[in-house]
């Protein structure tokens, strides 16, 4: 290790551990294994590696206490938020260990004999995971690029490695065969840029930043890299006056304000058509106070503290005379913000436009239908959305009118394994998750057998 990391503790401010971080050969020779491996994992018989990844997904939930204590340590994520996070991993490989025996091809009736498609796999798979979901977004990646027989590098954001190594060993004690999946703690620039320029990787799939996304997305042209991009969000919580105004208003914080608002998914933008405006603020201000920003590790906690110093320091710049009201948040030592309402006056505003990855949400009346699907897509983004309303039609009609990826009416969920997951304009590239993430892992090929004499 050429490097080290010293991982801190953002509830306490406090030395946790220090990792070793790789450099470029350690990289490289890593990728040289994952290449290796390739050639023999690719020829597990499927129900081997079916059951493989079930045996994974069990060491996952058996370990789902420790591997949350340790996301709560690293990332400052509440106790209720790690656990669920530890075991949509485990339901994540679950659901991707159905896919190699079920990895079906087509036959194509045609001329002069028999034409079918093999899915095969791409070969070394590089996954870039950023800070904010350590342990979901690896798995959406790392999951089904196993199943479809590609082995995996992985590597983790550098503030939050440490469940994501504890995985890489999990996965060796459940049987998967060595260097099939490899997690490679490093810098960006390093680590991440070797997947995106080394020949053996076939594919990234990267989650961070749109800025930092769009270069891996040029770097990746040079070899016709294949690329699954999940970026930024602004995304929109839609609530017209027919909905239940007191329900959406008391869901609204756990829409942006879950993971202290480090979520691409965040609702961070509330429009309110404008006869309930007030009606809703007064509803969702009783709800801001009542969020519980506390100590990670308590059950009752609803929000921990921002990742860094860098990012509390990034966030308060949003902040200034435009705030409503604001929530409350522990005193001492830790990046603790509370969660704070700001109601800016014009959609120029730079809180209501960029991402700002913070418990910081701005909130704006609409006038009708049509204006409320144009101030949704007024953004470069789209990755998810909300919608309240009674009216089936108008749910319909606003479903299909906001571009973005994700939405939820009457509710605010975002993720489930089971459907796909992606963003609309600069929000991504690709789907995760779903019935269709191995495609994403795989490349069609097409064989004709003559039937002549
Ligand atoms: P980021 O800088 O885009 O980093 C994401 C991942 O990419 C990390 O593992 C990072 O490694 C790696 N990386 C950085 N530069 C790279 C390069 N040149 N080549 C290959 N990999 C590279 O995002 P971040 O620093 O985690 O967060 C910054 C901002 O991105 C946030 O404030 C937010 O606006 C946005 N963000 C969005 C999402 C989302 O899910 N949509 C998630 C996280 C962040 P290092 O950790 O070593 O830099
Ligand atoms: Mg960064």
């Amino acid at each position: 290790m050429s490097a080290t990391y010293d991982v801190i503790n953002p509830a306490t401010e406090e030395l946790h551990t220090t990792i070793g971080q790789l450099d470029l050969e350690q990289t490289d020779a890593a990728i040289a294994h994952g290449a290796k491996a390739f050639t023999t994992w690719r020829e597990v018989a499927p129900g081997d590696r079916a059951k493989m990844l079930r045996a994974f997904a069990t060491k996952v939930s058996e370990h789902r206490e420790e591997l949350a204590q340790i996301e709560i340590a690293n990332s400052g994520h509440t106790l209720g938020n790690a656990l669920w996070e530890a075991d949509n991993v485990a339901n994540v490989l679950n659901y991707y260990s159905a896919a190699p025996e079920r990895l079906f091809g087509r036959q194509i009736p045609v001329p002069g004999g028999i034409d079918f498609t093999i899915k095969e796999p791409l070969g070394v798979v590089g996954v870039i995971v950023p800070w904010n979901f350590p342990m979901p977004i690896a798995s959406w990646g790392f999951a089904p690029a196993l199943a479809a027989g590609n082995t995996v590098v992985l590597k983790p954001a550098e503030l939050t490695p440490l469940s994501a190594i504890r995985l890489g060993e999990l996965a060796l004690e459940a049987g998967i065969p060595e260097h099939v999946f490899q997690v490679l703690p490093g810098r960006g620039s390093v680590v991440g840029n070797r997947f995106v320029t080394h020949p053996s990787v076939r594919k990234v799939v990267f989650t961070g930043s749109t800025e930092v996304g769009k270069g891996i997305m040029r770097g990746c042209a040079d070899q016709v890299k294949r690329v699954t991009l999940e970026l930024g969000g602004k995304s929109a919580n839609v609530i017209f006056a027919d909905a239940d105004v007191e329900k959406a208003a008391a869901s609204a914080p756990g829409a942006v304000f879950d993971n202290a608002g480090q979520d691409c998914c965040a609702r961070s933008r509330i429009l309110v058509e404008k006869s309930v405006f007030d009606k809703f603020m007064a509803h969702f201000e009783t709800a801001v106070k009542a969020f519980r920003v506390e100590d990670p590790r308590l059950a009752t906690a609803d929000m921990g503290p921002l990742i860094s110093q860098k990012q509390f320091d990034s966030v308060s710049e949003y902040v200034g005379e435009n705030v409503a009201f604001t929530g409350s948040k522990p005193d001492g030592k830790g990046y603790w913000m509370a969660p704070t309402v700001l109601t800016p006056k014009n959609t120029k505003d730079r809180a209501w436009n960029e991402e700002i990855f913070g418990p910081v949400v701005s909130v704006m009346p609409f006038d009708n239908e049509a204006d409320a699907i144009a101030k949704a897509n007024d953004t470069e983004f789209g990755l998810s959305g909300s919608i309240w309303t009674r009216d089936t039609g108008r749910a319909l009609r606003v479903s299909r009118g906001i571009e973005t990826g994700n939405l939820s009416v009457n509710s605010n969920s975002s993720v489930r394994y089971w459907t796909p997951f992606g963003g609309f304009k600069q929000s991504g590239l690709g789907r995760e998750l779903g019935p269709d993430a191995v495609d994403a892992f795989t490349e069609v090929k097409n064989v004709f057998i003559s039937s002549a004499e």
